[in-house]
């Protein structure tokens, strides 16, 4: 199911944004992923091209550009993400459906439709996503275009870590920052799209403010058994001894070859972990201050995977960085410090 939860002054910003004369060329959508950024791009999409009338009706989600917008097929929606989208190919260039950067062959390919097909509906709206996966070259490719860009387009950036986007490409986008969506407005807007009180609630608790999460564990209740056991498995292995982490990081390690996607929802599952923890901080401040180096630990193993360090070191690395017998109040066996120190 694709709706919006939450966002209310985030969708004012994008209605008031559409309804302008010149809207901005360039948007940025900061925030984190599976909190409805993607959506919240399309639904300005549809602001822009809806034609229903009074302006107020829109997006009407019933006319054509709005249908054809909600199924990803508007001519005019444009989606570039990390694959093969956009590429041409062709002329000795290997084909990379499955690269995790967005290349810069793709954006010479966008520019090129861009240019190529005139549009059929009020306004083009292209989605960069995540626009962090672009390396230097297809930023500055880009950039051409935001100095000088087409008519009546609107560029939509999407990126969890705008940080690491160019300057000059910041500087030319509207930042609108995607926040975290609280548990109660989760809960209450999968109980208005039909979900029972009682699931609404336990997802949007195991959802980590991310309302596409919550979603998924709505629509699928069994997911929320799979994260509970693999939370009892954090809980377990945050308690062991350095020895039995390394072979746990071993494990994933050698799951990491298999199956990539499994091991990222592992480091999700990690990060809820350490959330929590950091949330009840038994121990008070210094738990706290461990709870937020944990967290740490495990964004900057996430993101060392994506940048191909070798999976076990990455692992490794994130088990050592944990702190030490974060159960023994709980009973479980504490190891000394030294014993865990890198
Ligand atoms: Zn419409
Ligand atoms: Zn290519």
């Amino acid at each position: 199911m694709a709706v919006i939860i939450g966002h209310e002054g985030l969708r004012r910003a994008l209605r008031a944004i559409a309804a302008m004369d010149e809207p901005p060329h360039a948007l940025l959508l900061a925030g984190p992923a599976r909190t409805g950024r993607t959506l919240l791009a399309l639904e300005l999409a549809s602001l822009l091209n809806c034609e229903a009338e009074p302006l107020e009706d829109r997006p009407c989600g019933d006319c054509r550009a709005c249908r054809l917008i909600a199924e990803r097929s508007h001519p005019d929606v444009l989606h570039l993400e990390p694959g093969d989208s956009f590429c041409r190919g062709g002329g000795g260039h290997q084909p990379h459906p499955d690269s995790r950067d967005i290349r810069i062959c793709q954006v010479r390919g966008l520019i090129e439709s861009v240019s190529r097909y005139p549009f059929e509906g009020r306004s083009r709206v292209i989605l960069i996503e995540p626009a962090d996966r672009m390396g230097i070259e297809a930023a500055n490719t880009l950039l051409k275009t935001l100095e000088e860009p087409p008519p009546a387009t609107v560029l939509v950036l999407i990126s969890a870590a705008p940080e690491a986007l160019l300057d000059t490409i910041r500087s030319r986008c509207r930042t609108l920052p995607v926040s975290l969506v609280p548990d109660a407005t989760i809960a209450e807007g999968l109980r208005e799209h039909g979900f029972d009180a009682e699931v609404a609630e336990r997802a949007a608790g195991e959802a980590r403010r991310r309302p596409a999460e919550a979603l998924a564990f709505a629509g699928q209740p069994d997911l929320m058994d799979d994260r509970g056991r693999l939370l009892a498995r954090c809980a377990e292995v945050a308690s062991s001894r350095a020895a039995e982490r390394m072979t746990y990081a071993g494990d994933l390690a050698e799951r990491w070859r298999r199956d990539r996607e499994l091991v990222l929802t592992e480091l999700d599952v990690w990060e809820t972990f350490w959330e929590g923890r950091l949330r009840e901080s038994p121990g008070g401040e210094n738990a706290a201050r461990d709870a937020l180096d944990a967290l740490k630990a495990v964004a900057e193993a996430r993101s060392d995977l994506e940048a191909q360090v070798v999976a076990r070191m990455a692992l490794e690395l994130m088990l050592l960085r944990f702190p030490a017998g974060t159960l023994a109040a709980e009973g479980a066996p504490a190891p000394s410090r030294n014993e865990n120190a890198p």
